[in-house]
């Protein structure tokens, strides 16, 4: 289905971002597929789309952004993604990072604070026969209707783990999500082990702000 748009112009861009993440270390062969057909230049505005397989994040509106490749790559690495797996995504955004989940055969819930980015991203990922579900509203308090999730991904930065989420992680499920100040933050991914949670930190992103009940105020 996307071949057609596949072939177009940005082939050899694409395939330059590929390099670049293979380069900085990304080894899941899986994620790497998913973000060598999933037409990034779509999700950008117009006005940027001559740089959408640069390896930097870009605006999307309403003082938002769509991710870094390289971000979205490492982070959906560390969220393990098998097909059929059921992922929660807090901040849809453009709807790239849920294209990719859904291209590796995720089943997709997804939620936005911004309706009119919702309200896009819908477009898109239903022109591209994408189907991901999705809502508006605060993500920090998760979305208890579908949990327990093999995995949440949060692509806006806490200033502390949302306890919500953590409680709708399955066993053996993993939660990746940058905490720290407005500045800066570090990427946890938290591995549910019964009661217990295993942590790993990774050093050094920079998100827009998780803004919601159990983030930060708006
Ligand atoms: N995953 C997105 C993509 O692929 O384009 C990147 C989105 S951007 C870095 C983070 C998004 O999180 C923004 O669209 C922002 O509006 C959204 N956001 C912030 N706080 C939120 C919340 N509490 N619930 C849901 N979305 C939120």
């Amino acid at each position: 289905m996307l071949n057609n748009i596949q072939n177009g112009r940005y082939k050899s861009e694409r395939k330059e971002m590929i390099d670049l993440i293979r380069h900085r270390g990304i080894t899941d062969e899986n994620v790497i597929q998913a973000m060598e057909k999933v037409p990034r230049h779509l999700f950008v505005s117009d006005l940027f789309v001559h740089r959408a397989y640069e390896d930097s994040a870009l605006p999307i509106g309403v003082s938002q952004t769509i991710s870094q490749p390289y971000t979205v790559a490492l982070m959906t690495q560390e969220l393990q993604v098998r097909k059929g797996s059921k992922i929660l995504e807090v901040g849809t955004g453009s709807g790239y990072q849920a294209a990719i989940l859904a291209e590796m055969g995720a089943r997709v819930f997804t939620i936005e604070r911004h309706m009119e980015l919702l309200t896009e991203s819908r477009k898109i990922l239903d022109k591209l026969g994408y189907a991901v579900v999705s809502k508006c509203g605060d993500g920090t308090i998760g979305w208890n209707e579908f949990a327990p999730y093999d995995g949440i991904i949060v692509t806006a930065a806490a200033p502390e783990t949302p306890k919500p989420l953590l409680d709708q992680l399955a066993e053996g499920g993993k939660l990746v999500i940058p905490i720290g100040t407005l500045d800066i933050q570090d990427l946890y991914v938290y591995t549910r082990k019964k009661d217990k949670f295993e942590i790993k930190q990774i050093y050094g992103f920079k998100f827009v702000p998780l803004i919601g009940k159990k983030g930060w105020r708006g």
